[in-house]
């Protein structure tokens, strides 16, 4: 149809009276040949009378159809402006529930061109609404992740969301430690332990490749240990610029939807570069904590154990020892056969002090030749077993060097608390240091216990 002016409604109006027109015109000519005799059929008033009822007739037909269809349209528009007034404002602020889902909806009740564009129209909202879920959900999660540096802390933060947004009812991040994986973060698993060995989770990780697995609904699971019964695991590796970091483990009694796999998949990516930062900081932690040249922690790193370990034994009423210990005539060794070979030494006697060492003592380089051990839980007893082990592993440890053998030796000062009754942790080391000096006033080669605060008790001295 040609366009008559600017507004469709106008232009159907023309169109409507103009038939009307039409029909009052022509209708004569119909009431002839009905039979209608001449006279009345084509007289002037009968003219104008059919004209007038034509045009009426179009009209209101113009009438009809407007307040059916203008209602909609109108609808329409006003809800559209509705939802591009939220677009402009999320754009620019956090704004972006200028309505709900419903409210931005219109209501599709006819089965036409009408129809369809509302139903376009909410398919439109609907997807918009998803988009904008998605994205902030990403953008929380993100955010969430960057401020946490710790490992462990992130993992459970990453795990926690993870399962939020994709309905899954337990979880598991396990990280690449040098080749082996180790749980960090888990939720509704009976037994997350298992998972480290599972050949699923190491196919994810050397493939980069997701891995899902179905479960029919009878089976019993034996590697998820799930506190339901999963209908489905995700595991999908979680890497930074292509080097696998750890595994992402999902577990849900509903199958995952495609949004979720979807979303999971932009989660990833992002926990990807949180997990990257948090393990570089990790590394950088361990790095300043360490001695470069033996691998022994440092004395500033060590003196914070130490206060934290005192602390502790206080609070618990534990004990706990200190152990100073120096190489003998180390000056001489330097002197005789170089720096080199005295670096050398000094990293040996460290590995040899390490291996006589249990779990949880914590091995300090204090200066120097001087090593200090903490050892949380170490009574009397126990440090003077334990000093008499290094003694006597330093002591056997023969050194070589231009096919010459030397051996050396170790004095150490031992003070454990509470018999040592040491106010802080600075206390403990000072007696340990002193009764390291009688060992080498008494000869070197040697552990010495400091004396007991308490006067019944005789000061120890034992020859090594
Ligand atoms: P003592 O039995 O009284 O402990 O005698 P000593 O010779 O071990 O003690 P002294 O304090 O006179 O000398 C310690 C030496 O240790 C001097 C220093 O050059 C050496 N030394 C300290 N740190 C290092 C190191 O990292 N590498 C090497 N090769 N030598 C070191
Ligand atoms: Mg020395
Ligand atoms: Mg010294």
């Amino acid at each position: 149809m040609p366009r008559l002016t600017k507004t469709l409604f106008r232009d159907l109006a023309i169109w409507m009276v103009a038939f009307g027109l039409l029909i009052g015109a022509t209708f004569p000519l119909f009431a002839l040949m009905l039979g209608i005799r001449p006279e009345h059929a084509l007289n002037l008033r009968f003219y104008l009378a059919t004209i007038g009822a034509g045009i009426t007739a179009g009209g209101l037909n113009f009438l009809l159809a407007r307040l059916v269809v203008r209602p909609r349209l109108r609808l329409l528009a006003q809800r559209m402006h509705v939802v591009a007034d939220a677009i402009r404002r999320g754009t620019y602020d956090d704004e972006r529930q200028a309505c709900t889902l419903e409210q931005c909806l219109v209501t599709v009740d006819s089965r036409d061109e009408l129809g369809e564009a509302a139903e376009a129209f909410n398919g439109l909202v609907a997807a918009m609404f998803r988009s904008y879920e998605v994205e902030s959900a990403v953008s929380d999660f993100s955010r969430v992740l960057s401020s946490e540096l710790d490992v462990g802390a992130l993992a459970a933060l990453a795990l926690d969301q993870l399962m939020r947004h994709t309905g899954a009812g337990a979880g598991a991040v396990l990280i690449n430690q040098g080749g082996e994986l180790e749980v960090v973060a888990s939720h509704g698993l009976v037994d997350s332990s298992t998972l480290a060995h599972s050949d699923h989770i190491r196919r994810a990780i050397r493939s980069g490749e997701t891995v899902t697995l179905y479960y029919p609904p009878t089976l019993k699971l034996e590697a998820l240990l799930a506190e339901f019964a999963p209908l489905e695991a995700y595991m999908t590796p979680v890497s930074f610029k292509s080097s696998p970091l750890g595994v992402v483990v999902l577990a849900t009694a509903q199958p995952f939807s495609q949004d979720a796999r979807k979303l999971l998949d932009v989660f990833r990516q992002s926990f990807g570069l949180a997990l990257n930062n948090a393990l570089a900081h990790h590394d950088m932690k361990r790095l300043a904590a360490l001695d470069a040249l033996t691998g022994a922690y440092n004395r500033r790193f060590g003196m914070s154990r130490l206060r934290e370990e005192f602390r502790r034994a206080v609070r618990a009423k534990t004990p706990v020892g200190v152990l100073m210990a120096d190489i003998d005539h180390f000056k001489t060794v330097n002197d005789t056969y170089g720096h080199l070979v005295g670096d050398r030494v000094l990293t040996t006697v460290t590995q040899t002090m390490r291996q006589a060492l249990r779990d949880g003592d914590v091995l300090v380089r204090y200066g120097g030749e001087e090593l200090m051990v903490i050892l949380p839980g170490g009574s009397v007893g126990d440090c003077r077993h334990i000093a008499e082990r290094i003694a006597r592993r330093v002591r056997e440890t023969a050194f070589t060097d231009a096919d010459q053998a030397f051996h050396v030796t170790l004095s150490i000062g031992v003070a454990s608390f509470p018999e040592v009754d040491a106010e802080e942790e600075q206390r403990l080391v000072g007696s340990a240091d002193d009764a390291l000096y009688t060992a080498k006033r008494q000869g070197r080669d040697r552990v010495v216990i400091a004396p007991a605060t308490d006067p019944e008790t005789a000061p120890l001295e034992c020859e090594a």
